[in-house]
């Protein structure tokens, strides 16, 4: 253990994602002393997120709505389409926001253009200080957590909140088990430009080999994310940006006609991760750290942001953000939510990957039963956008 003394600060979090800038900013609150760690990396890989209504609430209390609003499309309609070529297989299914009372299910903006704007945002709080460098050594000491690493001098913490991905070394310091899986399929992102208006619909077309999803952007512009298994995907990948667009183009029945790639595309290997659970001595994990499943029904980034809110009001009031009072406040606040949504889009993505009858049978019946029974319709939309508007 190294002798050097530490810089102390209330909180310290690792890792500079999207996740961890919205942590950054929720936490930097009541006149703690907080720090960022890691750089800030906003690489263009065609990715988007689409911010479900109470994410995007919690975001515009930071007071980004703005410069969000400039850069995101809302979501308006969900339109699932079944594409599996199943027996039982049936018409489209539309949800609209307005049936529950809304303007729009939530808004889908560019990765990159959400962690600039919130690092833009971070950047100027006074309570914050933000640490590009990587942190190498997580030590924990009786009273709180020493963290030293590249090009900053070593800091004490009371709380470390891992926001560090899904290799998350905070995790591995908290001595927390994970588990982690692959599933046969690599998620292929771009962003393109078309000839129709989206009408603010974003269409998810359910195939055999996974879900493909194009997704509104502002103006006559779409994000994709397309689910296929590794030999397809390596194919589809390997096109041409003209062929890509034309071969994305068919696979989404021309809804938006004539399309071309607009920026880099992206290329993402599928699998999910779960925890024992979110927190251990003086550490709390959210975002990937916590909890991974493939990108089906928007929910990834959303459920870290739920984190975010729950670390927030754990730690409100409490003179020690790290007390075990705190963190078992923020483990109970988070359990239930975590492993539903993990288990649920385990098994949504597990059916579609399934050749079996059962499985298209109750794939067949559950989206007739969604078409026909306002109700149950009602209930799935609240059910998705849970933790935000429809609590
Ligand atoms: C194709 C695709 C589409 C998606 N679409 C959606 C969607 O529509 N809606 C949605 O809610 N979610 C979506 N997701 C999920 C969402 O993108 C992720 O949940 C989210 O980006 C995770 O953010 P994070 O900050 O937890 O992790 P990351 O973005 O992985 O950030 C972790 C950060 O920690 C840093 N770091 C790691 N180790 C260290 C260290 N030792 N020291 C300092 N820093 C460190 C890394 O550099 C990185 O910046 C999608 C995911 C994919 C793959």
């Amino acid at each position: 253990m190294s002798t050097q003394t530490a810089d102390q600060v209330d909180i310290a979090i690792v890792g500079a994602g999207a996740v961890g800038l919205a942590a950054a900013l929720a936490l930097s609150r009541e006149g703690r002393r907080v720090a960022l760690l890691g750089p800030v990396a906003t690489p263009r890989d065609g990715r988007t997120v689409a911010l479900l209504d109470g994410s995007w609430r919690m975001l515009a209390e930071f007071g980004v709505r703005e410069a969000l609003l400039e850069k995101a499309a809302p979501l308006e309609v969900m339109r699932l389409v079944d594409d599996s070529g199943s027996l039982f297989r049936q018409p489209p299914v539309e949800f609209r926001a307005s049936e529950i009372g809304l303007e729009a299910f939530g808004w889908n903006i560019e990765n990159a253009d959400l962690t600039r704007i919130l690092a833009d945002k971070a950047g100027t709080l006074s309570g914050l200080r933000m640490v590009p460098g990587f942190v190498r050594a997580i030590e924990p000491e009786a009273d709180g957590v020493r963290l030293s690493g590249e090009g900053f001098a070593p800091l004490k913490a009371r709380l470390v909140v891992g926001a560090d991905g899904r290799n998350s070394q905070v995790r591995a310091a908290a001595g927390i088990a994970s588990r982690d899986w692959r599933y046969p399929q690599i998620a292929l992102t771009a962003i393109f430009e078309h000839a129709r208006d989206h009408r603010d619909i974003s269409t998810e077309f359910h195939t055999r080999k996974g879900p493909c999803t194009i997704v509104p952007l502002p103006g006559r512009r779409s994000s994709l994310v397309w689910l296929l298994d590794p030999q397809a995907a390596e194919a589809v990948a390997a096109l041409d940006d003209a062929a890509f667009a034309r071969r994305v183009e068919k696979q989404v029945q021309s809804l938006l006609g004539a399309m071309t790639v607009a920026g880099p595309r992206g290329k993402v290997p599928m699998g999910g991760l779960s925890v024992e659970r979110l927190s251990a001595g003086r550490m709390a994990l959210i975002g990937e750290a916590a909890h991974v499943f493939p990108p089906i029904g928007a929910q990834g980034l959303n459920l870290g942001l739920r984190d975010v809110a729950a670390l927030s009001e754990a730690v409100t009031g409490s003179a020690d953000a790290g007390a075990p009072s705190v963190l078992a406040d923020y483990d109970r606040a988070r359990q239930t939510d975590v492993r539903l949504r993990t288990g649920a889009v385990d098994m949504l993505n597990r059916t579609l990957l399934a050749d079996l009858l059962p499985a298209d049978l109750m794939r067949g019946a559950g989206l007739l039963a969604l078409s026909r029974i306002g109700p149950l319709r009602r209930l799935v939309m609240r059910q998705g956008l849970a933790g935000g508007a429809a609590r």
